[in-house]
């Protein structure tokens, strides 16, 4: 079945946007900012808190960085507004780190003033290792102007062990994610099993420093084994937060969760690029295309 899932998602790949879009449509928040304004206000009501993400990567000219850098501003003011529990999450290569590092920074800088005049948090997300470096740099420059900017390190990287240990302070807000990019295998780690543990230990070793940890993963039985750890030592609940993606099926889990009185915050993508963001999503699991058809079919 596995193997017939796999090649379906990838023959989705090629068809039309408007067949694809249905199976698309759980992990997005939609197209517009008000889609997005929606899906948060939903979430609020249920107790989530969210982090908004505008969708794309890449940028290839200083004008559609500038245009994405102001999509992120005006987006501060509308949480703002709308009085939305959420934060933002947003991608280096999409404020143009890859035509100039240096274009990226002043980009950050201007969305990071926008936060603090807001007094919101921004988090940038960490993309595949050509741009480790860099992100981590950036991250370190924002720090020294705004304390409530955090950023994101990934467990399939052999570096992220020693990453932690030098970023260490009361300052560093970290997201743990497994990683989602192909890496080389001199770098990163490929065993399954072993990812997961590298997990739990880049989370206890950020827990039993100075720093703050968003426990970012969908693998219900790491979130066992990390609550577990956090209640037999005690660590208080303003020191971390689980983190999810929007609308990947986690069962009562989320719920639970939230009983106990934990922070869980959703990833909430939205914007024009929905497409590809699906694909990658649809890749990660294909078995969501039967959960799809059948919510299809219910109504
Ligand atoms: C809030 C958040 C932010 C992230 N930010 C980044 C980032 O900045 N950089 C980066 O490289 N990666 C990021 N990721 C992606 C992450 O690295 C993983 O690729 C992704 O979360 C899948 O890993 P997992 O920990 O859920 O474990 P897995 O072992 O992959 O999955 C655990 C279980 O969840 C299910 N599952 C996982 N994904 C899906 C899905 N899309 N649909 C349905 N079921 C699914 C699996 O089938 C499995 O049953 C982020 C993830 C989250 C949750």
């Amino acid at each position: 079945m596995n193997i017939i899932n796999t090649i379906l998602v990838s023959l989705l790949s090629h068809l039309p946007k408007w067949i694809v879009k249905p199976f698309a449509s759980p992990y997005v928040a939609g197209v517009t900012t008000d889609d997005a304004v929606k899906a948060v206000k939903a979430l609020n009501k249920k107790g989530f808190v969210a982090t908004i993400d505008i969708l794309g990567e890449h940028v290839h000219s200083k004008d559609e960085s500038f245009k994405i850098r102001d999509d992120y501003r005006n987006l501060y003011d509308t949480i703002a507004k709308e009085n939305l529990n959420a934060n933002i999450s947003l991608k280096p290569t999409h404020l143009g780190l890859e035509i100039d590092p240096l274009l990226a920074e002043e980009n950050l800088n201007s969305v990071l003033e926008k936060a603090k005049e807001n007094n919101n948090f921004m988090r940038i997300d960490m993309e595949n290792s050509p741009y480790t470096d860099a992100t981590i740099d950036i991250y370190k420059k924002c720090l020294y102007k705004y304390d409530k900017v955090g950023m994101v390190l990934q467990s399939y990287l052999k570096r992220t062990e020693k990453d932690i240990s030098n970023l260490d302070s009361e300052k560093f807000n970290c997201r743990i994610c497994k990683g989602i990019y192909h890496e080389d295998e001199e770098i990163a780690y490929h065993d399954k099993k072993e990812i997961h543990e590298r997990f739990f230990s880049n989370i206890k070793a950020i827990l039993s420093g100075k720093g703050y940890a968003a426990i970012a993963t969908h693998d219900i039985p790491l979130i066992n084994k990390i609550e577990k750890w956090i209640i037999e030592n005690k660590i208080p609940f303003d020191k971390f937060e689980f983190q999810v993606l929007y609308g990947v099926p986690m069962g009562n889990r989320l719920l639970e969760l939230l009983e106990k009185g934990y922070t869980v915050r959703n990833y909430v993508p939205f914007g024009e690029s929905w497409f590809d963001y699906s694909i990658r999503r649809l890749k990660e699991n294909p078995n969501i295309m039967w959960y799809v058809l059948g919510n299809m079919f219910k109504h």
